[in-house]
């Protein structure tokens, strides 16, 4: 059974405004605050009080009490907590919706710039002659060295920005806020057995205030499940070894699926009169079968094998096409991102001083904000194409949504929102 529990909204809405944190206040009655969303079973649930500032160190009194009995000892439980401190910053963070953003082609100029590419091909060289070598890393792991550097590139740029957060702070607030709170709360459990184990220490334990650690920024979970001590010195340092930092990157990768000797994928060219629709997440091919479809690679070479792969058009019908396989996939299981999954195979390429994006780009189009967004979502659900709650992010669904509207309208069916199509759904009144 859920047990709702109203949360003091005025109280707790006048302590964030004197934090400087805006507060988006839901009625009670008809959407409670999600901390109010707690089970029965619910560890850590905490009464409001008159005092905000006690019911946060309530809160973690009360997950204290919880974390001894799933075998955290007193030590590591004081050294966590005795100064723990409350992070509005990470709340509000957590909670920003941004208006505008960005282009996949803008971000993949600062994701993949001429610096990142020549300080990552320095970085590749130095590691190939180390004491441990990034070489013999990736081989034990049956990872390519340029996907584990375009990782460490992406995350931290080469670990010169890890975050400057504390981990234990960060999901302490996360938790107690609760908007994710039982995941919030799973990792800050897990963040303490890191510290139980000695791997690192409270004042040490920096990332994001999101959670994620170190310089390829592994959440604590993560951390537990996949790192490794690489340079052997007892401990697994992803924040201040790059051996153990690569190797637990590879270890994660490895048993999340990447399949040794695969690329991720590449760039294609698509012969006249292609079908865009195929490009779609859920239609698989092997790349012959994309090779008898007429997609081509850039230079003429045959198509890699791959099973499994897919068509990418990142930027719809006018932009670049990729082919990509499983390893993709197993990318976006770090950052569940098709920009993001895409920037690390492309750093990698260049790392391995390989090319860049061919195609050009349709830089004259202009990225729908947020709220445009959520006006073509509104616009297709009332004229009967499905895109779901509209939320102004694109997603699968609307995706959908966008290419059953194409089609109705002998448009090429690309799935890919764009400027025009906005105005063709809601022409301006005149
Ligand atoms: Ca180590």
């Amino acid at each position: 059974m859920q047990i709702l529990y109203c949360f003091p909204a005025l109280e707790r809405l006048r302590w964030v405004a004197v934090l400087g944190v805006v507060w988006v206040m839901v009625a009670c009655s008809s959407a409670p605050l999600s901390k109010a969303s707690v089970s029965e079973s619910d560890p850590v649930a905490s009464a409001g009080t008159a005092d905000p500032a006690q019911d946060f160190f309530r809160w973690v009194q009360a997950f204290s009490a919880y974390a001894h009995t799933e075998g955290i000892d007193d030590n590591t439980l004081h050294s966590a907590f005795d100064g723990i401190q409350y992070l509005p910053n990470a709340i509000a963070s957590d909670q920003a919706q941004p208006e505008f953003t960005r282009n996949v082609w803008d971000y993949l100029d600062g994701a993949v710039s001429a610096l990142r590419v020549s300080r990552g091909q320095a970085k590749l060289q130095q590691l190939r002659v180390g004491a441990v070598s990034l070489d013999a890393i990736a081989a034990r792991y049956g990872m390519p060295a340029e996907i584990l550097v375009a990782i460490w590139g992406m995350e931290s740029s080469y670990g010169s920005n890890t975050g400057n957060l504390s981990t234990i702070d960060a999901l302490a607030t996360l938790g107690f806020e609760g908007r994710r709170g039982p995941w919030a709360r799973a990792q800050l459990l897990a963040a303490l057995k890191i510290l139980q184990s000695g791997d690192i220490s409270r004042a040490q334990m920096l990332g994001s205030w999101a959670g994620a650690m170190g310089q390829t920024q592994f959440l604590p979970t993560s951390f537990l499940a996949y790192a490794v001590d690489a340079d052997g010195d007892g401990k697994r340092d992803i924040w201040g070894s790059v051996p153990d930092v690569m190797a637990s990157t590879a270890n994660l990768l490895a048993r999340s699926g990447w399949q040794a000797g695969q690329t991720w994928g590449l760039e294609v060219r698509l012969p006249p009169g292609f079908d865009p629709a195929l490009a779609d997440p859920a239609v698989r091919r092997t790349t012959p079968q994309w090779a008898e479809a007429g997609v081509q690679t850039h230079d003429g070479a045959p198509l890699p094998m791959l099973v499994d792969s897919a068509l990418l058009l990142p930027a719809g019908a006018q932009g670049p096409a990729f082919v990509v396989g499983p390893n993709f996939r197993t990318l976006l299981r770090y950052n569940n991102a098709t920009s993001y999954a895409l920037a690390v195979g492309l750093l990698a390429q260049r790392l391995a001083g390989g090319p860049g994006v061919q195609a050009g780009w349709p830089r004259d189009q202009q990225a729908l904000t947020r709220s445009q967004i959520q006006a073509l979502q509104t616009a297709l659900n009332a004229q009967g194409f499905d895109t779901g709650v509209p939320d102004g992010v694109v997603g699968p669904a609307t995706q959908a949504g966008v290419r059953q509207y194409q089609r109705s309208q002998g448009l090429s069916a690309d799935g890919y929102p764009t400027q025009d199509l906005l105005q063709r759904l809601q022409p301006t009144p005149q």
